[in-house]
């Protein structure tokens, strides 16, 4: 747009200044310029992008994605790398207990000391609400759990008997959450604690057993890491539990316990036990990924959840096709420098990034970025809102997103579905093409308003095109047509091709079919039709041209056109020894014809007025 407008800027002057040299009047190269300007500046070009993408934005938003920024479409057509959510994009977010791990069974449910405690702790230690009839509401992680320990009883009378009376709440910083309990039995507090199992076995000293406790020696804890593991390769996400009775002398009745400040114990805790819960990916997620790697966008996993769990979703859903894939773990990313990082991301195709921090996500969307990459980035936690805002697409949750991440993002994603990102990609791609199209003709159709500017200067032909005709048929007539072309179906190949380069819109090749083949036809049919329309009012071509010396005109042309055979046409070329003009030497003589006209014109000016007396006579060849 720059361009054009210096283009248009730079053309109005330089004729400004010849046709003050040809002689015209004020009034008529006032006329003159602005005619050129306008016709040079495609005034229809950002209404039409504009409409062309709020269309777009429209079409998307039937289909669950919500634009909230029209850039972001033309930003996806480019994307080059989407950083994906584990847990209800890829995956449907709908929990179910598959394992319960207490020491040292699976699937214990039984009468036991360690289950029973689990349960409570499942209970207790928990956002999810239960409704009248049973029904649980709340986080997905949290509803399975209670639906699990609880299908034939209510944790509704554990609740009753052992009031909240503080709470850490989950984040996916510290991946756990505490809470502190009543006992109203024997009148003292409780700590619960869930989480990521690692946080929790590092913190806990003992251990539930079948029927009493005992001391969670490293050996034991090693039994339960591999136990995680083993549930976690196959796609599960493990949560452990954890209580601590807290002492009566240090915790009285009426304790203010300060969650801020933390002032009671996080350590030395009870271990209860594991339990792994299965979120079956999306169906559509497999095939979405399959079209989005074909369309050269490589698709990264950024989770906070455990590798094993990482990486068998990610070979589910097809992120992690070969061995070679690569799962690098929070842990990990915080012994690598910006540099490492660069090249882990260059030397791996297939990277499940997991166990990682909300600023994490922000470090990997950056060093994309530093590779040269358009990045999308899906988020939906309050602390994902600086790589949201970081990223060239920011993709926010319609269904499990915080308000920041709504607010923050390019993007919103109604069904939470990563199939719907390949939606935008699609559209992007469309619009971007359907745009060069609107372009291209808008560019053909300022050559024939420009043309008959310049006859009129140089051939002093009645205007043909004033600048308010003009501006009506970039603004008027040409609209329409520019914006339907953001209706036309995709290109076939539009999502098998790698995604385009950031190249500017408007290409050397299109310029030089607007403006050196297509407008020139274009200038062709206008001016014929003038010429017939001039004619049948009697004015006849020969009469409208102001320069009288036919032969001159025609000579200067033939002149030109020999020049140029002699020059271009292969063979004539190299029996005159001559081959064609790089494009930049017709520049080189250019600021001499400029100077040559103007100081001619001037010379003539000068002598026709009997300006400067003496010095004239000298310039004159008679
Ligand atoms: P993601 O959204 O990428 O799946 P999260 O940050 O939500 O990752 O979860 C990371 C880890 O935190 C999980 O693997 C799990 O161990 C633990 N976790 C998840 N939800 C809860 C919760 N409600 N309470 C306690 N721990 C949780
Ligand atoms: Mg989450």
């Amino acid at each position: 747009m720059k361009c054009v407008s210096v283009w248009a800027l730079s053309l109005g002057v330089f004729v400004a200044v010849a046709s003050y040299c040809l002689g015209y009047p004020l009034m008529q190269i006032t006329v003159i310029v602005i005619g050129i300007i306008v016709a040079n500046i495609p005034e229809g070009l950002q209404p039409t992008v504009t409409a062309a993408l709020t269309v777009t934005a429209k079409h998307m938003m039937k289909r669950n994605c919500v634009v909230k920024n029209l850039d972001a479409i033309e930003a996806l057509g480019a994307c080059t790398a989407i950083c994906s959510d584990k847990t209800g994009t890829l995956t449907e977010n709908k929990m179910c207990v598959w394992d319960v791990w207490v020491w040292n069974t699976l699937c214990g449910v039984e009468t036991s000391l360690a289950f029973d405690s689990l349960k409570r702790c499942g209970a207790l230690c928990s956002t999810a609400s239960v409704g009248p009839e049973g029904a649980i509401h709340g986080d997905a992680s949290e509803t399975a759990i209670l639906e699990f320990l609880f299908h034939t009883d209510d944790p509704t009378a554990r609740r009753l008997a052992y009031p909240n009376i503080a709470e850490i709440p989950f984040n996916s910083v510290n991946k756990y959450q505490v809470s502190v309990h009543l006992d109203t039995k024997s009148s003292s507090y409780i700590v619960m604690m869930k989480g990521a199992p690692e946080n929790i076995i590092s913190r806990c000293s003992t251990i539930a057993m079948k029927n009493g406790e005992s001391n969670f020696t490293d050996a034991m804890k090693k039994v339960a890491e591999e136990a995680t593991e083993s549930l976690a390769n196959t796609g599960e996400r493990v949560l452990a539990f954890a209580d601590l009775a807290l002492d009566t002398k240090d915790f009285p009745m009426g304790f203010e316990f300060d969650t801020e400040k933390e002032n009671f114990p996080l350590s030395n805790l009870r271990f209860l036990g594991l339990v792994g819960l299965m979120d079956p990916p999306r169906r559509e997620v497999r095939s979405a990924i399959a079209v989005v790697r074909a369309a050269g966008v490589r698709v990264l996993m950024v989770t906070g959840d455990h590798p094993g769990t990482a990486r068998a979703v990610a070979r589910h859903v097809g992120i992690a096709t070969t061995p070679r894939a690569r799962v690098v773990t929070g842990a990990e990313l915080r012994d690598m420098t910006a540099g490492m990082l660069e090249g882990t991301l260059s030397e791996y195709p297939e990277i499940v990034f997991a166990r990682t921090s909300p600023t994490q996500k922000l470090q990997i969307v950056e060093a994309c970025q530093r590779l040269g990459g358009i990045v999308a980035v899906t988020g939906d936690g309050v602390n994902d809102a600086p790589a949201l805002r970081r990223a060239n697409i920011g993709i926010s949750m319609g269904i499990t997103g915080s308000q920041v991440s709504k607010q923050t993002a390019d993007i919103i994603l109604m069904d939470d579905n990563f199939a719907t990102i390949v939606v935008g990609i699609e559209e992007g791609r469309k619009i971007y093409d359907n745009l060069k199209k609107s372009v291209c003709y808008i560019l053909i159709s300022n050559v024939p308003e420009i043309f008959p500017v310049f006859l009129f200067i140089l051939c002093a032909i009645p205007l043909p095109l004033g600048a308010m005709t003009i501006l009506c048929v970039d603004l008027g007539t040409d609209m329409w047509p520019a914006v339907a072309l953001s209706y036309e179906a995709a290109e076939s190949d539009a999502m098998a091709r790698p995604p385009r380069s950031a190249a500017h819109l408007v290409s050397g090749r299109m310029l030089f079919l607007a403006y050196g083949l297509l407008g020139l036809v274009e200038v062709a049919a206008g001016m014929f039709a003038y010429f017939v329309v001039m004619a049948e009012f009697g004015f006849y071509p020969q009469d409208l041209f102001g320069m009288k010396n036919h032969v001159l005109n025609v000579g200067l042309v033939f002149e030109l056109c020999l020049a140029i055979c002699i020059c271009y046409i292969p063979g004539v070329n190299t029996f005159f020894n001559a081959y064609p003009l790089y494009f930049r030497w017709w520049f080189l003589s250019l600021p001499f014809s400029v100077f040559l006209l103007a100081f001619d014109e001037l010379r003539k000016y000068c002598i026709r007025n009997n300006k400067l007396g003496g010095i004239c006579n000298e310039t004159t060849y008679y």
